[in-house]
């Protein structure tokens, strides 16, 4: 193996191995296709031309626009115009770009407060917390509420900011198969029963962690089995939405809001304002109590730097559309159109003979290619029709289940899904990727 001058391996040594050496390849391409303006129902990439090997890329100058499903855009509010963005501007002629403290020092202004009350009101929790990043929300959050001689069952797909998280917490973790609810109470029978002779519970607290939506797989959370097993079981829950709230349910409220579930009975409520607010940053809602230890003990906002002013006027805004506060029916038409748009995208693709997983109502679409070889010639030739999409293979899924995901917004049309399903025609015959029959029926 490679060696430093020191002695040393060298500090960049993780990308000696094969598969490692595929990733960086795969990653320098997506750092390398610029981007540029509104992540919106349109992108607007800066042309490139590579070398042979495709390792390293020039500018040319140009820019192309293109169809965007790859953003996490799901309500559309990544907009340089409307109720949001002017609010947004004025906040910055007020309040300036940064708060330049801590929330524990100066950074607790009154757009913190309103945005902690408005978020524990929509989600259906009596207190909330923002945060700078919707990453550290999970990394911090897991470290403050569980430690040493406490128990994590964590799904075995969550997200590496809950997986971090968890290890920061010097918590023992367990993980179950992905969504699998009797896998989960295999693990919980097994974790009890481990206990000290006469103790009931070894465990100081055992926490479930779940995401609503899971963003590799479009799966929706089995969340009425998982409070029964809550029930039965009494463990403490966590759920990340990070791609539900905003996305799923009749009004928006994301997985109990979807499942009819009274958010009492989930323990912690986590979720970013990354996607369906069109902003940044993370929350934690919960009872009052464990929102007052957060508080003390979440590094994170503790001695973080708070939220900046512009973006937490734009998730104030972008709430207050959903809920229609502040333009009647404007939320719903958002809720109903991505939740059409997101069945209409699905049914096409089954049709046309590709391999789609996840749930019907899942605005995450992944398409499974296999061959890891054919996911840069997919994005390519999709390009080339002028729509940019995400790619993804090991190791965030298994080598053999290399996929491309289709995000999809709101602000998407019909005619847009028309033209995605037509190019995924054509780029599907000439990669040989419609792996299935297909279905009959009428959309
Ligand atoms: N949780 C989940 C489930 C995520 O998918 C992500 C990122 N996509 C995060 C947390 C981190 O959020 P952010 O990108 O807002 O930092």
């Amino acid at each position: 193996s490679l060696k430093a001058a020191n002695g040393y391996a060298p500090l960049n040594d993780d990308f000696d191995s094969f598969y490692t050496r595929r990733l960086k390849r795969r990653l320098d391409d997506c750092f390398a296709r610029v981007t540029t303006g509104v992540p919106g129902r349109f992108i607007t990439l800066l042309d490139r031309k590579s070398d042979d090997q495709n390792r390293s890329y020039q500018y040319t100058g140009t820019t192309t626009q293109t169809l965007n499903m790859s953003s996490y855009n799901y309500l559309g509010f990544a907009q340089s115009d409307g109720p949001c963005a002017t609010a947004v501007e004025e906040t910055v002629r007020k309040y300036g770009l940064g708060f330049c403290s801590p929330r524990a020092d100066a950074g607790t202004s009154d757009l913190v407060i309103d945005v902690e009350r408005e978020i524990a009101a929509f989600v259906g929790k009596p207190a909330a917390m923002v945060f700078s990043m919707g990453f550290v929300t999970n990394a911090s959050s897991f470290p403050a509420l569980v430690s040493k001689g406490c128990l994590i069952i964590s799904d075995e797909l969550n997200h590496s900011s809950i997986r971090i998280g968890a290890r920061f917490s010097g918590a023992m973790i367990k993980s179950f198969k992905h969504n699998n609810m009797a896998d989960l109470e295999k693990k919980l029978r097994e974790a009890i029963s481990q206990g000290q002779p006469r103790t009931h519970r070894p465990w100081k607290k055992i926490l479930v962690a779940v995401e609503g939506l899971y963003s590799m797989e479009g799966n929706l959370v089995d969340l009425p089995s998982l409070v029964a097993l809550k029930k039965k079981y009494k463990f403490y829950l966590y759920v990340d939405e990070a791609h539900s709230i905003g996305a799923l349910g009749p009004r928006g409220r994301g997985v109990c809001d979807y499942f009819n579930i009274d958010p009492s009975e989930i323990d912690i409520l986590m979720g970013t304002l990354t996607k369906s607010f069109g902003a940044n940053g993370g929350y934690v809602a919960a009872e009052k109590h464990i929102i007052d230890k957060l508080r003390s003990t979440n590094v994170a906002t503790a001695l973080g730097e708070s939220p900046a002013p512009s973006v937490l006027m734009q998730i104030l805004t972008s709430l207050k559309l959903i809920t229609g506060e502040l333009v009647p029916g404007q939320g719903e038409e958002r809720l109903q159109r991505i939740a059409f748009n997101s069945r209409y995208l699905r049914l096409g693709l089954k049709r046309l003979g590709f391999i789609v997983y996840g749930h019907d109502d899942s605005p995450i679409i992944p398409v499974v290619l296999y061959n890891p070889g054919k996911m840069k010639s997919f994005s390519e030739e999709m390009l080339k029709r002028k729509i940019s999409i995400v790619i993804v293979g090991y190791p965030a899924t298994p080598l053999i289940s290399s996929r491309a995901r289709f995000c999809i917004s709101s602000a998407h049309n019909k005619d847009d899904l028309d033209w995605l399903l037509a190019a995924c025609d054509e780029v599907g015959d000439i990669l040989q990727l419609k792996y299935s029959t297909g279905i009959a029926g009428g959309l």
